[in-house]
């Protein structure tokens, strides 16, 4: 059976395993202490006695579960990648931003990606497997013992979609949440999907305060259809009805990413067709300036043609921003440098 990752323990089954190992309870509190804080090296956890340390070795991985491999930070604005080697020698990206509010995240939910949109270099660098939610969890944590400095909010948004790996991402919810542990607050929490319909829909039904957000990229179904195979599964009338769903459920106002990209999705007809999909929903859309990458059918579009999609949006009166690129020197877009490191 292969070993759990340290961080996948809660509270509640390291104190059992104390009880089964005949350790007192209060060894529970001073390991969950360690772990919670980002040291997951059992050489730097000095007060649990040496034979508790083995014994943890033995059941369940430590240092060995995951590790900062790489470390890239921009010199522009001082934006950090993480890549994390994992201990089946997957590797994952995680990027650290600096806003206003203080330290975001994005960590990745999956090691690879098989949703396959076509615009995405981590559908083209292909699946490997999902991560469970303490290598999650490990992501927000080690960085935050990189960064010396807690993290303000996270983003379920690099490598992989989040609900394809539903069980896990829930899990990765409650553990970084739990009051005892790293206790962040579940409105500072993105997850950004795809539109996997069936499973936004069991998300709402949880009417929990973590924040949805939907890489929409499109107007219509036939170009959402080139764009990203999953618009084969869900129509956009379904999809639009479950993000409608999850604003009625939860009064939380929903995100919409919409990438650029130069001569596919930028004219003003696609600002109208956006318009008339999105009007009535309590929203907010994010335009993107698309990350080109090698081998990329798509071109970003220009900055004329985005801010002239920024004024269609103010004028059709549809909340619309454009997003900071952020990291550009460092390849901090989702799943760039993977691709890069795995070629
Ligand atoms: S955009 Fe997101 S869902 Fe689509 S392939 Fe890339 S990581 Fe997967």
């Amino acid at each position: 059976m292969t070993k759990r990752f340290c961080l996948d323990l809660d509270m509640e089954d390291i104190r059992s395993w104390c009880e089964e190992r005949s350790f007192p309870s209060y060894r529970a509190d001073q390991l969950f202490k360690w772990l919670s804080s980002g040291v997951i090296d059992l050489d730097e956890m000095t007060n649990i006695p040496k034979d508790m340390r083995s014994k943890l070795k033995e059941d369940f991985l430590f240092e060995n579960g995951m590790k900062i491999e790489h470390r890239f930070v921009s010199s522009i604005d001082g934006t950090v990648k993480l890549v994390f080697g994992m201990s089946d020698g997957h590797i994952i990206e995680t990027v650290i931003m600096r806003y206003k509010q203080g330290l975001s995240i994005c960590i990745s939910s999956q090691a690879g990606c098989r949703m396959g949109c076509t615009f995405c270099a981590s559908a083209h660098a292909g699946f490997g497997r999902n991560l469970t939610g303490g290598e999650m969890l490990g992501q927000v944590l080690l960085s935050q013992r990189f960064m010396n400095e807690r993290i303000r909010s996270v983003v379920v948004m690099g490598i992989g979609e989040p609900f394809d790996n539903y069980d896990n991402l829930m899990r990765f919810i409650r553990l970084v949440t739990s009051e005892e542990g790293n206790n962040l607050g579940a409105r500072h929490i993105t997850v950004s999907t795809c539109g996997l319909v069936p499973k936004m829909k069991e998300f709402t039904a949880l009417k929990s305060q973590v924040n949805l957000s939907v890489s929409l990229h499109a107007p219509n179904d036939e170009l959402r259809k080139k764009l990203m195979p999953v618009a084969n599964r869900y129509s956009l009338k379904e999809l639009i009805e479950a993000c409608d769903e999850y604003v009625k459920a939860t009064n939380r106002r929903i995100t919409f990413e919409y990438s650029l990209f130069k001569g596919v999705n930028d004219d003003e007809k696609s600002a109208r067709e956006l318009y008339r999909l999105l009007r009535g929903i309590h929203c907010h859309v994010n335009l993107i300036a698309a990350n080109e990458f090698p081998g990329s059918p798509y071109k970003r579009s220009s900055r004329e043609h985005i801010e002239s999609f920024r004024q269609l949006m103010e004028k059709y009166k549809i909340n619309a921003t454009l997003r900071r690129e952020m990291g550009t020197d460092i390849m901090a877009a989702c799943g760039q440098l993977r691709r890069g490191l795995e070629q």
